[in-house]
């Protein structure tokens, strides 16, 4: 029984046997047949829903290799964003709506998904505008990895006076007086971002679950129908995957979402990893919700923290024993595995370990990955091809570039990652966004980022020879990253057998200026044959949402609806009590990298 056509389309399938169509049948979830009009209207039956497809660019649902949507689901609603906000003054008229709806003790955050570089202002807000804006709501801006902007209402709140000493690692810078100003820094370590950020409200359960549906929602919005979740810093298994669960049982999930279990202690990750192994399989699950291995944390001492602000962390000598007693664990249980390194440093020294791991229990065929790979060699990315690995990486250039470049320098910045070095190598490579901590959850920054290689800010990093074309970009975002999930041929084609996930856009990809790529977004997105998001031409086709929860919740002004002026005070501050580890300050470079990286601190 055919379930669904679309016709009148302008297919790109990324199907080298048929790279273009005009209309799609989906049967069972699956695309059935792809052809023209005339071939696939003969399939409609009575009952078979027809979608014209307005002449527009249909494209396969789009799958990000790397993202912390689990976690981010559970915030979302709490956050306010300045992902692709090109001014300050627009952006901080924004914060000024946001604090007038927001009830005490709620605060008002912005919580990464943006660089200063980005405003035409280049700056960021100062104390006195933040104060002045909010001079009783507590107000907590987090900047990419280096800086937090607390209002003083939000330094009250957290307990911050002059008494309070400067956590291990991080900076509270202070007046004359020596009362804080509300300025934290990251020196050396984002420690104290994360952990201020810990001190705010929570959402509970049932409004987490509504949160995660209106996050999944809106990378349903922008085409996005896959991700593959690389854990994060208070994100346990299996007590932080509760909500996600549950959104799996109700068959609420709007994405699939392949998940990697992200080791939360120092010192004890072999024996994280041994539970987990006893408890789940890679696989486990369905097409919509599986487990996918581990990482991206595996051990701490082989984190590397990627602030280019700041010089390269030196990681300690008991990284490769540490890293090796854990590898040889997910290898001899075939666990794929996901790690974090950015620098090639780091990189060598993983694979001197996986090395000599895979002489004693050979890989095999196991899909083991690198994330993130920034200053990667081509002697390491031969390395990784050798034994069968891949390569997921990000824009996180975007937002820091300008700075890597005042560090290390223009030349060395036009290698930074060397995709078109690791396409050559054949190595698997996929492209994601690492949001939602420090760089925006918006897949079309990415493929931006990959066609025309300039930072948030306009910089050009690259050379055209560390650029790919528009149908290679989306590639790395469709078929090439189903190598990620170990989902080969199943999903990232609009090609007859494949799932059926396919986005029809609002402009044409192949067609729009380079400057525009950004600014894409669907007008119906498609999950195995469910509609899961129509807008514009579209729109009576989208499925029904509860409005954001609370009801001053940013998203609700950000869809469009106006927020209610009048919230009930209530204390929702603590609804679930939230651990919060202490930082591990026994082993410096381990300190780097457990609350480092934005992708793991909360
Ligand atoms: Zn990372
Ligand atoms: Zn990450």
């Amino acid at each position: 029984m055919t379930d669904l056509i679309v016709h009148g389309a302008a297919i790109t399938t990324l199907d080298p046997r048929r790279p273009t169509a005009t209309a799609l049948a989906v049967r069972n979830g699956r695309f059935f047949a792809v052809g023209d009009d005339a071939e696939i209207m003969a399939l409609r039956e009575p009952h078979t829903r027809v979608i014209d497809g307005r002449k527009r660019r249909l494209i396969p649902g789009l799958v990000d290799s790397h993202i912390h949507v689990i976690r981010g689901g559970l915030h979302y609603n709490l956050e306010l964003r300045w992902d692709g906000v090109r001014s300050l003054a627009d952006a901080m008229e924004m914060l000024a709506r946001q604090v007038e709806v927001t009830p005490a003790p709620q605060w008002v955050r912005v919580v990464g998904g943006f660089t200063e570089h980005q405003f035409v202002e280049r700056r960021l807000p100062t104390l006195d505008e933040l104060n002045r804006v909010a001079p009783e709501t507590p107000v907590f801006i987090l900047h990419l990895y280096d800086r937090a902007l607390l209002n003083r209402a939000a330094l009250r709140a957290c307990g911050y006076t002059k008494d309070t000493p400067d956590p291990p690692g991080g900076q509270i810078e202070r007046d004359a007086r020596g009362e804080p100003t509300g300025l934290l820094l990251a020196r050396p370590n984002a420690y104290i971002l994360y952990a201020t950020l810990a001190k705010g409200p929570v959402l509970p359960p049932e409004q987490q679950i509504g949160s995660t549906r209106h996050f999944m929602r809106e990378l349903n919005r922008l085409g996005v129908t896959s991700v593959i979740d690389a854990g994060g810093g208070f994100q346990s298994y299996p007590d932080d995957y509760a909500i996600v669960r549950e959104l799996a049982a109700r068959d609420e999930l709007t994405l699939r979402i392949a998940y990697n279990l992200f080791t939360q202690r120092s010192g004890e990750e072999l024996a994280d990893f041994e539970r987990w192994t006893k408890m789940v399989r890679p696989g486990d699950g369905d097409d919509t919700f599986r487990h996918n291995g581990a990482g991206e944390m595996l051990v701490f001492s082989a984190a590397d923290f990627e602030d280019f602000r700041e010089p390269r962390p030196e990681l300690s000598p008991s990284m490769e024993p540490q890293l090796e007693r854990v590898v040889r664990l997910l290898a001899e249980h075939r666990w794929p595995w996901r790690l974090h390194a950015t620098y090639d440093e780091t990189i060598t020294r993983a694979l001197d370990v996986f090395e000599r791991v895979s002489r004693d229990v050979p890989f095999d065929g196991l899909h083991w990955m690198i994330d993130h790979a920034e200053t990667i060699s081509d002697r390491n990315i031969d390395r990784i091809a050798a034994l069968g690995g891949g390569i997921a990486v990000q824009h996180r250039m975007m937002f820091q570039g300008e700075e890597f470049v005042r560090r290390y320098g223009a030349e060395a910045a036009e290698r930074t990652p060397p995709i078109r070095a690791m396409l050559a190598a054949g190595v698997p490579v996929g492209a994601g966004t690492d949001a939602t901590r420090v760089a925006s959850y918006n897949p079309w920054v990415v493929l931006s980022w990959l066609v025309t290689g300039r930072t948030l800010g306009g910089l050009s990093l690259y050379r055209e020879s560390n650029l790919v074309d528009r149908e290679t970009a989306l590639r790395l975002l469709t078929e090439r990253n189903a190598w990620f999930s170990s989902e080969e041929g199943k999903k990232g084609r609009v090609e007859a057998g494949q799932l059926a996930d396919f986005a029809i856009l609002a402009g044409d990809y192949f067609a729009v200026a380079d400057d525009r790529i950004a600014e894409l977004e669907s007008v119906l997105t498609v999950l195995g044959g469910r509609v899961v998001h129509g807008s514009g031409p579209y729109g009576a086709l989208a499925p029904p949402l509860p409005p954001a929860a609370p009801d001053w919740s940013p998203v609700r002004t950000r869809s469009g609806a106006a927020p209610a002026t009048t919230a009930r005070a209530r204390c929702v501050a603590h609804p679930t009590p939230r651990r919060v580890a202490p930082p591990p300050i026994d082993d410096a470079s381990a300190f780097w990298g457990a609350l480092g990286c934005s992708c793991w601190a909360f």
